[in-house]
Parts: structure tokens; sequence; C-alpha cells
């Protein structure tokens, strides 16, 4: 197997995926997955851990709680810290205003044309209407 495919079956079976369902995505035999899984601490006991997303520790899963994402406090505060881009909700897009040409982004809004209300008024009735 290639390191590229045991990563894979690593995050796979970190979600829970059988070995079965991993041999068929990765077109590796079953079995294989499964002595690899072994090997690696990955085996049935994994089914009930998940993997901290910051630090990689694996975290014990409560049945019928909600899966932890993170293994502490200081690892979520720490993901956050690295992934800024991950905290607007909204995404960000990037325009060109239609009037005065300056650049701008606006949040969750695809569909703007002006960098601000005046441009709008100004594009759309015309600057020079009072003269
Ligand atoms: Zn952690
Ligand atoms: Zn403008």
């Amino acid at each position: 197997m290639t390191d590229l495919q045991k990563e894979k079956i690593r995050s796979l079976r970190m979600q829970g995926v059988s070995y079965l369902k991993i041999g068929g995505i990765l077109g590796v035999p079953d079995n294989t997955v499964r002595s690899f899984c072994r090997q690696c601490g990955l085996g049935e006991e994994a089914k009930n851990t998940c993997c901290c997303k910051q630090c990689g520790k694996l975290i014990k899963i409560i049945p019928k709680r909600k899966p932890k994402i993170f293994c502490s406090d200081e690892c979520r505060a720490e993901w956050w810290n690295t992934h800024p881009e991950n905290v607007q909700r909204k995404a960000v897009y990037h325009f060109t205003c239609a009037y005065c040409g300056k650049p701008f982004t606006a949040y969750g809004n695809k569909g703007r044309k002006y960098c601000c209300h005046q441009c709008y008024i100004a594009d759309r009735f015309g600057s020079d209407r009072h003269e």
C-alpha cells in the first residue's frame, strides 16, 4: 500500500467507516485494511473514538452525546487561531464597484454591484442630474 492509501485508511477509519467499505473505496482487499488497522490501533476499539482536529489525539465518543471535535479547550482555541478564515460563517465576495471602480468585499451577498449606497444612487440616477 502507498502512504496515501494508509493515510486514507486512517482518516476513513476515524470516521467509523467499515473495513469492507474502505477496501472498496481504495481498491485494497479488506483483509489488508483490517490488518493495517490492527497494527495501527485502528481496530474495533477505534470505533468509539475520534481524532482531535488540532493535535490528532484520540477522543472517546460518549454514546448518545455529540462527538467532540477537539480534545481540550486549548486545542479548540489553537485551531480557531490558526484557521481565522473559518470563523467567518458567511462567504466573502470580491467585487469592483460598477460606478467608481473601487474594489470592495461583501459578506454573504453575491449580488453587490456598488461599494456604497452613494455609488448606487449616482450610477442609477446619474450624478449630474441636479445640474
Ligand atoms: Zn487536541
Ligand atoms: Zn463605488
